[in-house]
């Protein structure tokens, strides 16, 4: 049955059109050495063979973006409600993020 070809490829397009959702970024790690990526599950680089980190690209992406609390729907730094869910996400990272952009919009 190509069923499972067919979630595949509508996954890929998926991708292609929203960018990595956190479904996908939960499956991926980042060799630190070669910085290709390889599977969540795999304990070692698949091009270099090095140690592959703990976190995975979500993680890392967590680490340096607005995410929502509620669904772990990565968000837009200007984002004040999740698109996902529609929580609203003024809290703790959001606030140095929204005065950045206020600042930054002041000097044009
Ligand atoms: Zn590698
Ligand atoms: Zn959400």
């Amino acid at each position: 049955m190509p069923d499972h070809q067919t979630t595949h490829l509508a996954r890929l397009a998926a991708m292609r059109q929203f960018g990595f959702g956190p479904e996908v970024m939960k499956g991926i790690k980042v060799c630190r050495v070669c910085g290709c990526t390889c599977s969540a599950g795999a304990r070692s680089c698949r091009e270099c063979g090095a140690v592959l980190p703990r976190e995975t690209l979500f993680d890392l992406y967590k680490a340096r973006h607005l995410y929502c609390p509620a669904c772990d729907t990565v968000v837009a730094r200007s984002a004040i409600f999740c698109p996902q869910c529609g929580k609203r996400l003024r809290t703790g990272q959001a606030v140095p993020f929204s005065i950045k952009n206020r600042l930054f919009m002041k000097e044009k």
